[in-house]
């Protein structure tokens, strides 16, 4: 078994609460997992050994939200946007109908081709939903897609209502057909909770099906409007309530109160010139937050974390310090993993070596490219 030191580490940001910033330190890799962290002066003896040359390290970024089975292109939509037109959510049906004509091969390309992209700016743990089929063929198709490059699959069949069918017999088939056919391919379930979407009483009655069914629960929660989407989140134990722009202080509280992380999704305020959530306030009231990009060719085509945690400091008042966390150990928490996200003995060594002294550079320097060296399961990229 090989072992691998990477030393002259400026400054190692852990993501492990206990010792979350090391400067002057190393790292040791041991058959793919972090094997131990500390002081370079106390570092052990290893076969291989990388200088990181005084750059700073943070564990891979954890992207929990991800929509990256689709084929077509809205360009237009995002111009007719920037030039005033106002986002509804109403474009989903435009990729509907784009990745319907596509085939498995096309489909597949495209997703993996933004897996690589994320890969090579640092993100090595992605989640990835469906969402663009809308029938059973097409959503077990996207789900299959995803399963050949994630472990995190969400069944989003629940993205909006096709169409061609009426709001309640497609409940009915979510619920039903869809998600037996979905189920196998997926860890999680997801619903877009909104008004134009799916009301309360829809999104509990597809998540309660989908908790029967062995998935995890989690949430497009509160995105365009305030509703019910944080509340069901928190009462179903979801993993992650996703977007959070528009709370109440009753879903604050109810956020805090639960396990259910808040994953914001800056992204998709910046590319739909909309309202930021209150980081803030989430953060001041204890709440778990994570980043994530969103990316979907709709409302936030962003690959990429480091511009996320650029947003949440700029627009959002998080600290670098917060939004690097945010999109490390709470995009972990917001998958329930524990193996990813930090940078602590037995975790997975999926780190990135930063050509700058720290982390705050991702904010500080912001649009950049940073990333010096992608370790991925101990391997150099
Ligand atoms: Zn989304």
């Amino acid at each position: 078994m090989t072992t691998t030191l990477i030393d002259g580490i400026g400054l190692l940001y852990t993501g492990d609460p206990e010792r979350e910033e090391i400067p002057d330190a190393a790292l040791l890799i041991e058959d793919g997992l972090v094997a131990w962290t500390g002081p370079a002066a106390q570092a052990p003896d290893a076969d291989e050994r990388v200088d990181a040359a005084g750059r700073a390290v943070i564990p891979g970024f954890v992207d929990s939200h991800a929509h990256l089975v689709f084929a077509g292109d809205r360009t237009a939509e995002f111009q007719a946007r920037m030039s005033g037109e106002p986002y509804t959510g109403g474009g989903i049906r435009t990729t509907v109908a784009a990745t319907r004509r596509a085939s498995e091969a096309e489909l597949a390309t495209r997703a993996r081709a933004l897996v690589t992209e994320m890969l090579a700016q640092g993100t090595t743990t992605v989640e990835i939903k469906s969402g663009y089929g809308l029938s059973v063929e097409h959503e077990r198709r996207s789900l299959e897609i995803a399963t050949g490059l994630t472990d995190e699959t969400t069944f989003l069949g629940a993205h909006v209502v096709p169409a061609d069918m009426d709001a309640d017999s497609y409940v009915r088939l979510v619920a039903g057909e869809m998600l037996e056919a979905c189920a196998p391919y997926a860890k999680w379930v997801d619903v877009f909770c909104e008004r134009g979407a799916f009301d309360g009483d829809q999104t509990r009655e597809i998540l309660a099906a989908g908790l029967k069914a062995g998935l995890g629960v989690r949430v497009h929660a509160n995105q365009l409007t305030e509703g019910p989407g944080v509340r069901i989140a928190c009462e179903l134990g979801a993993a992650s309530a996703d977007h959070c722009t528009h709370l109440t202080p009753g879903d604050v509280e109810a956020l805090s109160s639960s396990g259910t992380v808040a994953t914001l999704l800056p992204g998709a305020e910046f590319s739909t010139r909309s309202p930021y959530p209150d980081a803030r306030g989430l953060i001041d009231a204890g709440v778990t937050v994570a980043l994530a990009t969103d990316c979907n060719p709709g409302s936030s085509f962003t690959s990429s974390m480091a511009f996320c945690v650029a947003l949440a400091v700029r627009e959002m008042r998080m600290t670098p310090l917060e939004a690097v966390r945010a999109a490390t150990y709470g995009g972990a928490r917001a998958l329930r993993r524990t193996d990813v996200g930090w940078l602590r003995r037995g975790a997975r060594a999926d780190l990135v070596v930063l050509d700058a002294p720290s982390y705050v550079h991702l904010a500080y320097r912001p649009g950049v490219p940073l990333v010096h060296q992608v370790f991925h399961g101990g391997l150099l990229l």
